[in-house]
């Protein structure tokens, strides 16, 4: 049996790996805004090895660098194919990992990946951790604003999650703030949870941060969401991650937009 990392290698080598779709809603409006890329690896018994089970081991070996590379890269030409066949204005959000982030080659890899798949960088949101953002966090500062200063939004992931500094998150040059599922999970039934969140909602908007809430499955969870006043929400109520098929054959379903430079 090959050692896990080369395992990992091969199957970026033979095209192994694909990338899911999560749609992300607009709460408010009910609108599709975008999606999140999610990599996925399936075997040949027809299982799917979720990324939990290779992120880690890609990250501790050093292979993030190469995979990471392939989302982007795959997912930014999706995405304008997408937005040029359905004219809809729709935005990609991208997992960086820790590595990625701290990687000498970040912004050359990120500005490959928008000039060959001709993504407007506005349509480009780079999703870091709270752990990797704190990891440095002055280091990290000066990363954010090179992202920043290229067009891309930054959305600060998995938010209540890792250890956050307030005194930071109002440095940090953000644009969105992923509320982790952890905090959805239980509503309505935990009262505690639903002040967390509408305190971390109060808070986002006085920073003139937004929010995507995650993990929501119900709709009292999505009403609760939407009368927060929180703007975004992705998850199983509104959509699985899907594979590349089955997101344009729900975009494709959905109404004509008016033309995107005048929407
Ligand atoms: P994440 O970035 O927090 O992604 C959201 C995860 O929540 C996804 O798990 C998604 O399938 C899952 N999810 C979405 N809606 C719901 C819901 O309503 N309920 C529940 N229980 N779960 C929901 P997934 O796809 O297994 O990914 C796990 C993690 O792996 C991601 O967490 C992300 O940290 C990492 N990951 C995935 N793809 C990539 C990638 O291309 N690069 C990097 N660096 N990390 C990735
Ligand atoms: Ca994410
Ligand atoms: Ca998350």
């Amino acid at each position: 049996m090959l050692p896990f990392h080369q395992r990992l290698s091969n199957a970026l080598s033979y095209g192994e790996f694909r990338i899911y779709y999560q749609p992300v809603m607009n709460l408010q409006t009910g609108d599709l805004v975008g999606m999140e890329a999610l990599c996925r690896w399936p075997q040949r018994d027809n299982t799917m090895t979720a990324p939990d089970q290779f992120i880690p081991q890609a990250e501790s070996s050093g292979f993030i660098i190469q995979l990471g590379e392939w989302v982007l890269r795959t997912s930014c030409k999706q995405v304008k194919a997408w937005q040029d066949a359905h004219g809809r204005k729709l935005r990609l959000a991208v997992n960086l990992s820790s590595r990625q982030f701290l990687h000498h080659n970040l912004f050359g890899m990120i500005t490959d990946a928008l000039k060959q798949s001709g993504l407007d960088p506005q349509d480009l949101d780079l999703e870091i951790t709270e752990g990797v953002a704190m990891h440095n966090a002055e280091d990290s500062i000066g990363v954010m604003r090179q992202l920043k200063s290229m067009g891309c939004g930054l959305s600060l992931d998995d938010f209540g999650t890792g250890y956050s500094s307030l005194s930071y998150l109002k440095r940090f040059p953000l644009d969105l703030l992923k509320i982790d599922k952890s905090f959805v999970r239980d509503i309505p039934a935990d009262a505690n949870d639903m002040a967390i969140v509408s305190a971390i909602t109060a808070m986002a908007h006085a920073l003139n941060l937004e929010i995507v809430a995650e993990g929501v499955e119900t709709q009292a969870q999505g009403d609760f969401l939407r009368d927060c006043g929180i703007s975004y929400a992705q998850g199983y109520f509104f959509g699985r991650p899907l594979p590349e098929e089955d997101f344009e054959a729900m975009v494709a379903a959905l109404p004509k937009q008016a033309p995107r430079n005048t929407a």
